[in-house]
């Protein structure tokens, strides 16, 4: 999909599913789609803890355990992003929010701004299959293109097909034993958002078990009906 679509209104969109689901990439690609902004709150946790900022340093520890940041970081570095001005052109919320406090928290920061939540995607995957997906990913440390030990290699083995970089990455909570915290995590404080949504008419749900490009079209297929 080459070209940009631009929406009318700034859509407010949510990805929801267990780690692995594919939300991150899938983000990515509405970004270049719609040129929409991804807010991925594990991302800027990272940064945080990367800084050595208070917040990074509260968080560290939890994040590598597998388990939730406590909701006052997690907004505070949440409110801090949505105040930028790249945001007027619309979000993708990646990881966020993750408990119920979090979306009644949502629900009042866009209420403020006169907006409100434009759909909440599930992506909908099978668990055992998300820990041998996330236990083998990478990155390029570069351009953050997503590469996997089994699934997606570089066309040349250790160069980032998409900018030639050569150094890369791994999530030091993207191992077996955390994945599987993650997705206790996951069932206990964050699957009951997706009747939070339903109640609220902004649910849709997809397939996320199948390839890259299919669920790309899926969801970009979502995003033009929700903000027409
Ligand atoms: P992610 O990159 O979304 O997989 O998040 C990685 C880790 O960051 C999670 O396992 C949590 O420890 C923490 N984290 C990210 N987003 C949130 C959130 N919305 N609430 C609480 N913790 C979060």
């Amino acid at each position: 999909m080459a070209d940009t679509t631009t929406l009318t209104t700034p859509a407010v969109l949510i990805l929801l599913g267990p780690p692995g689901a594919g939300k991150g990439t899938q983000a990515r690609m509405l970004e270049e789609d719609f040129g929409l902004v991804q807010l991925s709150t594990g991302d800027l946790l990272r940064a945080a803890v990367a800084a050595g900022t208070d917040a990074g340093l509260r968080a560290k520890a939890v994040m590598e355990a597998g388990q939730l940041v406590s909701d006052d970081i997690v907004l505070a570095i949440l409110q801090d992003r949505m105040a930028q001005p790249d945001v007027a052109r619309g979000i993708i919320l990646d990881g966020f929010p993750r408990t119920d406090g979090q979306a009644a928290a949502l629900d009042g920061l866009l209420a403020r701004a006169g907006q409100k939540v434009t759909a909440a995607i599930s992506l909908e995957v099978d668990d055992e299959a998300m820990v041998g997906r996330v236990s083998g990913r990478y990155t390029c440390a570069a351009c953050g293109e997503g590469y996997h030990d089994e699934f997606k290699q570089p066309a040349q083995a250790g160069t980032c097909d998409k900018c030639g970089g050569t150094a890369f990455k791994r999530r030091a909570d993207d191992n077996a034993e955390t994945v599987r915290e993650r997705l206790k995590a996951y069932h206990a404080q964050t699957a009951p958002l997706i009747a939070y949504y339903e109640a609220r008419g902004v649910l849709e749900r997809i397939d996320a078990m199948g390839a890259i490009a299919d669920i790309r079209r899926t969801l970009a297929a979502i995003v033009e009906r929700v903000s027409a």
